[in-house]
């Protein structure tokens, strides 16, 4: 009986009619594609880009060298170097992220206790030569200077949902 069913299924075309349905029902459907560069989809206020690293409103460097994001990096994608400076304070002579090895977990901006080390929303970049996506600290600043009001107001939100 089996057998007898499959033969009429196979005759009649009914797979291929069913896959043709389909296809008439998505033709008719809203379109979901997005026409990148010239539309965006929305973006989350956690979402996890371009790292940065963070100064306060005075100009100083927010990171105080504690290694916790170093220690708390799964990719090993973090290298610090901390000196005392001559007012006793610890501040990083190295911070550098190689882009290539992260894996954008968050774990970084999550160990951080002074949040120095942030994801920012930024996600079109690109290298065209070996080591362009090795970020040093001086990069790593440039884009928190560039970009600390959306960085500043994410924040905010993280910490209105927690
Ligand atoms: S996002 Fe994750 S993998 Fe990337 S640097 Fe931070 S801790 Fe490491
Ligand atoms: S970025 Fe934050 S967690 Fe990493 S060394 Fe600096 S203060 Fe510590």
């Amino acid at each position: 009986m089996e057998k007898i069913k499959e033969f009429f299924r196979t005759f009649l075309l009914v797979e291929l009619l069913k896959g043709m349905a389909l296809t008439g029902r998505y033709m008719f459907a809203r379109k979901i594609t997005v026409q990148f560069p010239d539309e965006k989809t929305p973006q989350s206020y956690r979402f996890r880009g371009l790292h940065a690293q963070r100064r306060y409103p005075n100009g100083e460097e927010r990171c105080i060298g504690c290694k916790l994001c170093e220690a708390v990096c799964p990719a090993l994608a973090i290298n610090i170097e901390v000196a005392e400076r001559e007012d006793g304070t610890r501040r990083t002579t190295r911070y550098d992220i190689d882009l290539t090895k992260c894996i954008f977990c968050g774990f970084c901006e999550e160990s951080c206790p002074v949040d120095a080390i942030v994801e920012t929303r930024i996600f079109e970049y690109h290298g065209e030569n070996r080591g362009d996506l090795y970020y040093t600290k001086p990069m790593l600043l440039a884009v928190g200077e560039k970009h600390e009001a959306q960085i500043a107001k994410d924040r905010a939100s993280d910490a209105k949902y927690r």
